[in-house]
Order: C-alpha cells, then structure tokens, then sequence
C-alpha cells in the first residue's frame, strides 16, 4: 500500500520496524535512516527474510537539505520520526517542501531550554494544511495511546469528561542501580523538569515531584508515583470537552529517585554547557554517554508496565468513572521484537498512527493531535499488533 521512511534507529525504531514488517500489506516498503547507518544495516539485518522491502540511509535530520534529498530519492508517503524531540521541525520543514506525512512520538524540545509545548509545532497548522498534508502528532503511548483512549472514552462512554488522570506504571527491574528506559538525557529532562498540571483552564505548576501517591496498578501492585508536567496534557485539555483538570502521574522507585537527587546534587543533570579541558560540553551528555543504552536493557528486564486513564464525567445525567488500561510484560516483548516494554509501547502505536494514515482513514490535511481522530481504528489495531487494552468501571480513584 505504501512506503515509510522512518528516522531514528534506537530503542523505539526498532520496535516501530518490527512492527511495519508484521503489517506488510500496508508498509510495503520501509527505509531505516539515521545518523549511524550501521545501526540501521544491523537492524535491517535482523529482519531478513520479511516481505516488507528494507533500505537504510545516513541521515543528519537536523539538517533540512539532507532530509529533503533522502525524501525526493526514497519518495516515501510517510515520515516517521523516531529520532529526539530535537529533531521534530527540520524533519517537519523538510515534509512541508516534498509534500509528504509527518508522524512522531513526541514534542519539539529546543536542545537549550528543558521546555515541552506544542506551539512550535502548532505553528505549521496553516501550511501543512494549504500543502494537503497531514502531521500526526504525539503517536507513542503517552503521548499517543493516551489520547486515543481519552478519543474513545468520549466517543463511547461519556457526555462530557471533567476530570482525566493519565498513569503511567513502570514495574520493570533491569537490575542496574540506575539506567533509563528510553533516551536517558530526554528522559532525564522530563523528570527533573518542575509538575504541572491543568485545573479550570490554568496551569498550576509544582515543584519536581513534589505530588506523590501510591496506586494500586490492576496487575501490578501497589506503587508510589509523582506528579510530572507531560505533554499530552496541553492537547488534551483543549481537545476533549467538559475538562475541569488533567494529571499526569508516574512511577518511580527509591533507587532512581536516590540517584537522580545525587546526580541532579553534583550537576551531572544540567544542560549548560561547561568548560572542560578546552572544549564546551554539556553535563546531562556526558551522563547519557556513561549510562547503560536503553535499546541494551531488553534482554535483563523482568517485570510489566501498565500504562492507562482514569476519567471522570457524566453519561445521560449520571455521574460515572472509567478506566482504559494496558498491561505490558517486559520479557515478551523481549521474546517477540528484541525489546523492552516502553519501547515497544512507543514503537507499537508509532506504525499504528503511520498506517492509520497510509491506509487514508485518518487524512485530514493540517497538523493535528492524536486525539482529534477517530479512536475505533486505532484501538482496534492496538488489539491486534500487542498492545491489547482493558476496561473498568470501577477503579480506584487518585486523589
Ligand atoms: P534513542 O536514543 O534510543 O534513539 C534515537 C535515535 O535517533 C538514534 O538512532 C539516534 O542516532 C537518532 N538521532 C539522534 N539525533 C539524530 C540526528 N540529528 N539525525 C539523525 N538521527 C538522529 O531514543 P528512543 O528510541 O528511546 O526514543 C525515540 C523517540 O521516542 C524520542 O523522541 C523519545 O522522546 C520518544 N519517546 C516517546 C514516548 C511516548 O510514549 N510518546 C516514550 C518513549 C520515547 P545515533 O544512534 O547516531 O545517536
């Protein structure tokens, strides 16, 4: 049916690859293109054999003129982009002059300020819609699947939703005293960043984790999470009717929380760059550098993320409370794509949004968020390629 370029060869894109090639008739073609193409050969190489057609490519995608040359010679009909956050506008430029899709996972960031807002990306809504194509933005899971189960639950079970909690449980155990899970300086970044959330339209800021609660994750057990900033929370406020506030709560446990005090302590966490025997260099990159490669944590973690929505609101009058859920267990996902859970509940939805618009069912010129699309085919293919989800109508509620 169609062709993807896909940008990025890590922990994420390798699942993202995986996946096109167990849905073959709609990713006919892929190419694997990155900064280190020995990256993408060595993940090409793990999937011989499959019907999808595989090329890689260097790319630098902070450059536009690269990125447009590799677009006008692999013509593809959508870009996926798996690289950083960094990357999102050069790779958005570069589709608004070949005239080609653009999905990613997760906001622009700017490399200098720790900052997630959709603005910048919001401000290619115009042109992208006079070019008549269509920017998917935000298709991992959170951003991503989150939006799709706030879509379903206000097209299926609600009047109106006042209150949204997105929880995210990671109960995985790599066995390191410290590592992350996906991109450690993104990651890093995010977590250190101050909370937020949304209450009656506002902002209400936090300081880094200073809300906490323990939750009894369905699964799972009982965990002490945090209340972080996340990004979906900026779209999702705007997009799902009747919001008073939106939350967004993550896991940690003593041990990471401990380190990245200690790290944060010494300034190993900072973005400024420092002088350091002649040469400028950035504290966080230098952590990243020594930190074990999320993409090498798959084989040695055991354990299951469970990643989902609370909503509260109103059904015909009544009041009514619903919780949309996935459970995730490490060592399969190892066992079928050769990673951990949260890059394969990253690179799961990321060929699901890809093929919702290569198949054309989600094609509407312009850049949009995840969650202003029709949820049913999204969360009908999240049952078939994984990431199956379940419901309550009774959970426990975070207060
Ligand atoms: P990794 O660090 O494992 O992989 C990033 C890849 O991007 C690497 O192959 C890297 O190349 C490549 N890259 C970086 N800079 C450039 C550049 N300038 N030009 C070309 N390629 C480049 O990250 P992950 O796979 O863990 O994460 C990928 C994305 O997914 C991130 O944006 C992350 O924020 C997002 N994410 C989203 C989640 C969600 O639920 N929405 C959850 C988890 C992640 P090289 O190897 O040469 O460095």
């Amino acid at each position: 049916m169609g062709k993807a370029l896909i940008i990025g060869a890590g922990g994420v894109a390798s699942v993202c690859v995986h996946k096109c090639c167990q849905n073959p008739d709609v990713f006919e073609e892929i190419c694997i293109a990155s900064r280190t193409k020995s990256k993408c050969d060595a993940l090409k190489e793990k999937l011989d054999g499959v019907r999808t057609k595989i090329s890689t490519a260097q790319v630098n995608a902070d450059n536009v003129d690269e990125l447009i040359a590799l677009i006008n010679s692999f013509k593809p009909d959508v870009v996926i982009n798996l690289a950083l956050p960094y990357q999102d506008l050069t790779i958005m430029d570069a589709c608004l002059a070949t005239k080609v899709n653009y999905v990613d996972t997760a906001n622009y960031e700017p490399l200098d300020t720790a900052k997630f807002e959709y603005s910048w990306q919001w401000a290619y809504r115009e042109r992208f819609e006079k070019a008549g194509i269509t920017a998917l933005l935000g298709s991992g899971f959170d951003p991503g699947v989150t939006g799709v189960f706030s879509a379903y639950a206000m097209k299926h079970q609600f009047d109106e939703i006042n209150y949204i909690d997105i929880l995210d449980c990671n109960a995985g155990d790599h066995g390191y005293p410290f590592a992350t899970n996906f991109n450690p300086e993104i990651n890093i970044r995010e977590v250190s960043a101050k909370g937020s959330y949304i209450e009656d339209g506002k902002w209400v800021e936090t300081e880094p984790m200073e809300i906490k609660r323990v939750y009894n994750f369905p699964e799972i057990g009982e965990k002490d999470m945090y209340l972080l900033h996340h990004e979906e929370l900026e779209s999702l406020a705007l997009n799902i009717k009747g919001i008073k506030r939106i939350r967004f709560f993550m896991t940690f446990g003593q041990s990471y929380l401990t380190h990245l005090k200690c790290l944060e302590n010494v300034g190993m966490t900072s973005i400024e760059p420092i002088d350091f025997e002649g040469k400028k260099i950035v504290p966080l990159q230098v952590l990243k550098a020594v930190l074990p490669d999320p993409a090498s944590l798959g084989p040695r973690t055991v354990g299951k993320t469970n990643i989902g929505c609370i909503f509260i609101g109103k059904k015909d009058g009544k009041d009514k409370t619903y919780y949309l859920y996935n459970v995730c267990d490490h060592q399969e996902c190892y066992k079928e794509v050769g990673s951990q859970a949260i890059s394969y509940t990253t690179g799961v939805p990321a060929m699901i949004g890809a093929a919702m618009l290569l198949t054309g069912k989600w094609n509407t010129p312009g850049v949009h968020n995840i969650e202003e699309f029709d949820p049913d085919p999204f969360m009908d293919a999240l049952n078939k390629f994984g990431l199956p989800w379940k419901e309550s109508f009774d959970p426990e509620l975070v207060d």
